[in-house]
């Protein structure tokens, strides 16, 4: 705590961890007597860069760029790349280390790491876009490939992101090399079904716990924060299976339409015009729109889908949730929820899907994008929906049965600590102390 003491993130997310965990080192002193806790929270390395770049007015403008390779016990390192203003050592840390329980609970041969700038994409042309991650991936180059590091997107980092970085890492390279980035167009190497993976996982797994107690989406109200990738395909998964998603949100504010939202009116504005989610009103003027987004959880719901972005739900707002009658949550963002508003859905019984294990999808498909550019060949959009549709599934089962057999059955927060730290922790024990 002492050495880690300004990254609060960081440390929330560590503490959440360890508070789950207490019965496994009871029952396995072998985890602490090798110091598997001190090792696992520190990185392999934490790189942090300079990325200088220039404006379309000739203004040059200075960012700092970070990499956070945390653990390479099972693969090489996995997980996103984030472009937003908020980002710092501590965002970094904190997303890093989850990746390493959500990537274990997959089961998929992936270690774990995170990185990204505190560069904020809003309002800035493509060529502005194009010289920025040009000279982000000129530092960034000599830390990553196939078999070292694998990043891939994450918030403010989409497909025409992905497709400048990956550009401009082959003219580094004196070469095409697929394996070295996820989330490419499916025309250069990409996997059919990655755009949708994270949304349409989240909504498996929440599904999972749905069944398990009697409920479905069928006929239910969903409210999704945020309107960026994983929200829309959430909101998707969600409608196809019979819910009438009532709400979404950027940071600006939120949008409420007791009808059901259009999809195709969020996609347009958010996908293809790169605009604000209030223009939803001159396309529904009878919808509302609130300047608020965090006020979102104040309407009623049967679940909610927090997609936005991290302690973007309060214990406020989980009270609010509970008085208007909420039955599940399930978090697509990382670490949406504050822990004490985990603790009060838990203690009102609200069926609660955490982001280590709900939010896997994205990553999931990911490794199925690294396995198919390493046997060069892709697979159609319904085989990856289907083996996505089978990870959720067993990651749900891993969930449940690990919340069972150390005395807390339901407990999925519980279930997806434990369950993703044993798989670590036991290949950290056979690699010896390092
Ligand atoms: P996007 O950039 O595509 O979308 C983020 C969305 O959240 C935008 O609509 C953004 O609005 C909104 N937002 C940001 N901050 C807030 C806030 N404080 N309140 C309300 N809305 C907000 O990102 P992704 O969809 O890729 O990522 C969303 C979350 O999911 C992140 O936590 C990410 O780490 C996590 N995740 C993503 C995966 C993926 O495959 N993409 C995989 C696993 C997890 P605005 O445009 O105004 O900023």
């Amino acid at each position: 705590k002492q050495r880690n003491s300004n990254e609060t993130e960081f440390l929330q997310a560590t503490r959440e961890i360890f508070d789950s965990l207490r019965p496994v080192f009871a029952q396995h002193p072998e985890y602490i007597r090798d110091g598997i806790l001190e090792r696992i929270t520190e990185p392999d390395r934490t790189i942090s860069f300079r990325v200088a770049w220039e404006d379309d007015q000739g203004k040059v403008h200075v960012n700092r760029g970070f990499r956070v390779q945390f653990n390479s016990d099972l693969g090489p390192y996995k997980g996103g790349l984030r472009f937003h203003p908020s980002v710092n050592n501590s965002i970094m840390k904190f997303l890093a280390f989850e990746q390493i329980f959500k990537n274990a609970l997959t089961g998929q041969p992936i270690g774990a790491g995170k990185g990204g700038a505190d560069f904020d994409p809003k309002g800035k042309s493509d060529r502005e876009i194009m010289r920025f991650t040009q000279s982000f991936m000129t530092e960034l180059h000599k830390y990553i490939g196939p078999d070292e590091d694998v990043p891939a997107g994450d918030i403010g980092v989409g497909r025409r992101e992905i497709g400048y970085m990956f550009g401009h890492y082959n003219r580094l390279n004196g070469g095409y090399e697929a394996g070295v980035l996820t989330g490419k167009h499916p025309d250069s190497g990409g996997s059919l079904g990655r755009t949708e993976a994270t949304g349409y996982g989240l909504v498996y797994f929440v599904d999972e716990m749905l069944r398990e107690n009697e409920l479905s989406f069928q006929d239910s109200r969903v409210i999704v924060s945020g309107s960026g990738n994983v929200s829309t395909y959430a909101m998707e998964k969600a409608m196809e299976l019979g819910a009438t998603v009532i709400a979404c949100s950027d940071s600006g504010g939120y949008i409420y339409d007791e009808t059901g939202i259009d999809l195709d009116v969020v996609k347009q504005i958010k996908e293809v015009d790169k605009k604000r989610i209030h223009e939803y009103l001159k396309y529904y003027p009878e919808a509302t729109y609130v300047e608020d987004c965090s006020k979102i959880w104040e309407l009623p719901c049967d679940i909610a889908l927090p997609c936005a972005t991290q302690n973007e739900l309060d214990e406020e707002s989980a009270k609010a949730l509970v008085a208007n009658g909420v039955k599940a949550v399930g978090e697509g963002a990382n670490m949406p929820s504050s822990i004490e508003a985990i603790q009060y859905f838990q203690k009102k019984g609200v069926l609660f899907a955490p982001a280590k294990a709900a939010n896997a999808g994205g990553v999931a498909v990911s490794a199925m994008e690294m396995s198919q550019n390493s046997m060069r060949l892709s697979w159609t959009t319904e085989e990856v929906d289907e083996r996505l549709h089978n990870v959720m599934k067993n990651i749900y089962d891993s969930c449940t049965n690990a919340a069972k057999q150390y005395g807390e059955p339901g407990n999925l927060v519980m279930g997806a600590n434990v369950a993703g730290f044993l798989k670590v922790a036991n290949a950290m024990l056979t690699h010896g102390i390092h």
